[in-house]
């Protein structure tokens, strides 16, 4: 058992962590490992994964996750697959960057995990969401202020502003989006409390992409719109 180090802002760990520092084996996770990796580096090049000077800090932000093994699991143990803390900013990832989230606990804010690294600071909100249901197999955090923005204008369902992310709340307030917003239809949801934040889900790591992507664009369609033009992009 390891505690977490505090961390400033986008990478403080605010759950308790049972970690087992034991490596992930090759066999097991690297077909997943493979489809996060690649869907990581497109959001890093959307500057939606990654970590500058310039942005919060300087502390890293973005984090993918994917779901491991057959549903339907008991809620709270339903193993997923997401990179470690603080990775945002790696050039190169493999899958000791990752770590396995196999129970986690919204009321106690208690997770269990395995790997080299400790979870990312927003793995209670990812299991959260894999509670919701079978058609939530991966979930993409990233930060992307265009979007963030534009939430209210593409309607986006958005959680509590007074909601800070990676706490208990902000895992209640997933599950009451889901209840109550177009998030059941829809994938993607902006966190009001969590500066750019995103979150992006699906069946298939291309339907979470690519419902961030669907999205990004929207957000410029109707910046246009609004603007009469498209600049700094
Ligand atoms: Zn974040």
């Amino acid at each position: 058992m390891k505690s977490p180090p505090d961390e400033p802002e986008d990478g403080v760990i605010k759950f308790s962590a049972t970690h087992d520092e034991r490596p992930l084996s090759e066999a097991r996770h690297a077909t997943l490992a493979a489809a996060l990796i690649a869907w990581r580096a497109v959001f890093v090049h959307l500057g939606a994964i990654g970590q500058a000077e310039s942005r919060y800090g300087g502390v890293g932000f973005g984090n993918v996750s994917g779901r491991i093994g057959p549903f339907p699991g008991a809620p709270g143990a339903r193993p997923f697959l997401i990179t470690g803390t603080q990775t945002g900013g790696r050039d190169c990832l493999s899958l000791g960057d990752f770590c396995v989230v196999e129970r986690w606990n919204t009321r106690r804010n208690a997770v269990e995990s395995r790997g080299a690294l400790l979870p990312s600071s927003e793995s209670m909100t990812h299991g959260a969401l894999y509670d919701l249901g079978p058609h939530i197999r991966f979930v993409f955090h990233g930060h992307c202020p265009t979007l963030w923005r534009a939430a209210r204008a593409l309607r986006l369902p958005t959680s509590d502003p007074s909601v800070a992310y990676g706490t208990p709340a902000m895992a209640a307030e997933v599950g009451r989006l889901h209840r109550e917003t177009a998030l059941a239809e829809g994938r993607v949801l902006a966190m009001g409390g969590h500066e750019d934040g995103i979150i992006a889900f699906g069946r298939t790591p291309e339907e979470a992409g690519s419902a961030f992507t669907e999205a990004l664009a929207r957000a410029y369609a109707a910046r246009f719109l609004t603007d009469g033009r498209l600049c700094r992009v």
